[in-house]
């Protein structure tokens, strides 16, 4: 059949956008596109070309393995091709695979396949001559690879000598140069932090980690090589063996490292369970695998079977469902969850990819926004590996439409109109509404009725979580003005236990500061750190009024509990839940202040400087607090006393400079030994 002008049309575009991704993942390792849009445009290719024939060229794509060597590398020559595989997407294509080696060997008898699993990395030869590793090389083009001896000699499991004395004089050994899972993830955290490409995957870490000239670098890659073949073999001492799996096994007993997952199977089923199997455990692995490779392990029958352009007859990829896929980013928006924290979160256009169809994906934090430079409208790459949920992985720039918009952070809760705090240190943005958040609601009440806060009896979850859903109270205040058959009426609870519940509350009234501030569920503001700002300040509305400086005086308190309690109070409507407690008749005892003026070190502050090396920090504060003394942050004339540990900087020199008493560790220990009677 002749082909039109627009089949044509179609072929030359197709095979320019392959081969685009072919430079951006073989050359440049650094793909655009997920591998399954790459295998869609090449079953495409493909498809044209056999409807076609006549358009089919020793050019195209579909005829060609891999990409040329880059420039910088010296270049090898492969004495024998080193060829890419068939890939089988379904059972059906793997069947029609082996159907095709019948028909070839007119013959139906079951065939003995090396099943093996196909580790995602990049194919590389060894050469050994007399037992001595001499070259490493990369496929390539297929025919012209790069020398990479330096950098293979560095991958920790290759040998440099081969075991035993039976093995051919010149020996080429080929398999792959894999990443491991966990040393990828090690690795990206390790080049973010020093502000260097992040990888997109552990294939392109590990092509990134050997295509490149410093051999140091590659020293310190998690990087591991795992045989599956062998490529020139000459001068053999002894025969080899007439299978593959069997060479397989030689080159094992040689030294050279080989999958665990490595069968032997009789005929497609069992083939077909393999796959399954190793389907199964993919996810439990410590590397990325992207399908499994079937050869016929007789290697009589691969010489009867022979090649095509760029691919054996007699093996076939069968390769797993995509884990990646693309699709577009339609809106961000911002979940709150029970803790407060502001979680930007992606709408998709729904896209099947792992095995379900996905239209969420976390963004997790606005640094991640920035480090992928994603906006609204952008083509991404999901990941969804096993039960993991889905990442935006990458953003496909040369996809980005001019009408993109940039992702903008709400500057108050999207639930309850609060401020949102984010602190210098921390990715994570909170709303700091807490005890009146929608979003947060349950989860504070819960707290607030909580055994450490208000200890109410007979007020468990599941009856909080009914009040809530029925919206019979909104804040903690409410609980106190709860009618009896308000409670009655819940599910799961009796006249007896609405009655005992109307008076667990009405008792729990009379608390203590300490108690209360708990259980107002300030972020890391614990059970002692309550305690310690009740007796540090005595009454509520001084906390509600401390500053940063004062805040930090209180034994426990450093700078960030104290920029929680300054947001928490800050929060007008935390204000009012509390001014509604206050109303509903909560009430604690008047803490006395009597003791504070007459302790040993009363109307003293220290400053705390350099490190300490007998006592804990936290430990030596409170203990000069529990003295009497105010603990600051930074010396000033008022300061009485600073205690210097080892390499103190600035603040020793201040004191120096004011004429600020000046203590070691060892003199504030005999300090405290010799005052602890008096306080
Ligand atoms: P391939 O990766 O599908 O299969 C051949 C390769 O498998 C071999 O060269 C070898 O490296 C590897 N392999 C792993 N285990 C093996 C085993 N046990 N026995 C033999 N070989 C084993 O083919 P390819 O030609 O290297 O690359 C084509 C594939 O690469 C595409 O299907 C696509 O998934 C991906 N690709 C993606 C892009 C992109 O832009 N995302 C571009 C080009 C290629």
């Amino acid at each position: 059949m002749a082909a039109s002008q627009d089949i044509i049309k179609q072929l030359a575009l197709i095979k320019t956008v392959i081969e685009e991704y072919n430079y951006q993942y073989y050359v440049l390792d650094n793909p655009s596109v997920p591998d399954a849009e790459y295998d869609r445009q090449m079953l495409a290719l493909q498809t044209i070309e056999q409807q076609y024939p006549d358009l089919l060229t020793d050019d195209s794509p579909s005829q060609k393995v891999g990409d040329m060597p880059l420039p910088d590398f010296k270049q090898v020559t492969h004495e024998v091709p080193m060829l890419s595989l068939d890939n089988a997407f379904d059972r059906e294509s793997f069947l029609a695979f082996e159907k095709r080696m019948q028909d070839r060997l007119k013959n139906t008898n079951e065939i003995t396949y090396s099943c093996e699993p196909k580790l995602d990395g990049l194919a590389v030869s060894l050469l050994y001559e007399n037992g001595k590793l001499v070259r490493g090389a990369t496929r390539g083009d297929g025919r012209v690879g790069e020398n990479i001896t330096a950098n293979v000699r560095t991958i920790r499991n290759i040998p440099l000598t081969l075991r035993g004395d039976n093995y051919p004089q010149r020996l080429e050994v080929r398999g792959e140069v894999i990443m491991t899972r966990d040393g990828f993830i090690k690795l990206n955290k390790t080049q973010l932090q020093q502000e260097k490409k992040v990888f997109a995957n552990p294939r392109n870490a590990a092509a990134g980690s050997l295509r490149q000239l410093d051999s140091r670098i590659t020293a310190k890659r998690p990087l591991l090589f795992f045989t599956y073949s062998l490529g020139l073999v000459e001068n053999e001492q002894y025969p080899l063996a007439d299978c593959h799996s069997a060479r397989l096994k030689q080159l094992s007993d040689w030294g050279l490292p080989l999958s665990k997952e490595l069968q032997v199977a009789e005929g497609a089923e069992a083939c077909l369970d393999y796959y399954q199997h190793l389907g199964n455990i993919r996810d439990s692995l410590n590397y990325d695998i992207d399908g499994v490779v079937f050869k016929a392990d007789v290697i009589e029958l691969q010489k009867t079977l022979g090649f095509v352009a760029r691919a054996p007859r007699w093996a076939i990829a069968h390769k797993f469902p995509a884990q990646e896929e693309m699709t577009v980013v339609q809106e961000v928006e911002f979940q709150v969850g029970r803790t407060g924290a502001i979680t930007p979160v992606a709408r998709l256009e729904p896209v099947f990819v792992g095995g379900v169809t996905v239209s969420n994906a976390t963004l997790h934090n606005a640094d991640e926004i920035e480090r992928l430079g994603l906006k609204v409208g952008d083509t991404v790459i999901i990941r969804r590996a096993g039960d993991v949920i889905p990442q935006v992985v990458s953003v496909i720039i040369d996809k980005r439409h001019k009408n993109a918009r940039d992702i903008v952070f709400p500057e108050t809760c999207p639930i309850c109109d609060s401020a949102i705090e984010k602190l210098e240190d921390e990715a994570i943005a909170r709303c700091t509404g807490g005890l009146y958040c929608a979003a947060q609601l349950k989860e504070s009440m819960k707290h607030f009725a909580s055994r450490k806060a208000f200890d109410i009896d007979g007020l468990g979850d599941k009856i909080i979580e009914q009040l809530v859903d029925q919206k019979l109270v909104k804040t903690p205040a409410d609980f106190f003005s709860l009618e009896f058959v308000q409670i009655s009426n819940l599910e799961r609870m009796g006249e007896k236990s609405a009655a005992n519940l109307i008076q667990s509350l009405e008792k729990c009234k009379q608390t203590t500061l300490a108690k209360f501030i708990y259980s107002l569920g300030i972020r890391e503001v614990g059970e002692a750190t309550a305690a310690n700002l009740a007796a540090h300040y005595c009454e509520l509305e001084a906390i509600k009024h401390a500053n940063m400086e004062s805040l930090q005086e209180v034994s426990d308190v450093g700078a960030i509990v104290a920029q929680h309690l300054i947001n928490f109070f800050a929060e007008e409507h935390n204000v009012q839940v509390i001014d509604g407690l206050i109303a509903a008749g909560i009430d604690w005892p008047i803490i006395e202040k009597i003791k504070i003026d007459t302790l040993p070190l009363s109307g003293q502050t220290f400053v705390l400087t350099g490190t300490l090396e007998q006592m804990d920090r936290n430990a030596a504060k409170a203990t000069l607090q529990s003295l009497g003394a105010k603990v600051a942050g930074s010396v000033s004339a008022k300061t009485s006393c600073v205690v210097a540990g080892e390499k103190a900087g600035s603040k020793l020199a201040k004191a120096e400079s004011l004429g600020v008493k000046v203590i070691n560790e060892q003199e504030m220990l005999d300090l405290f030994s010799q005052l602890s009677g008096l306080a």
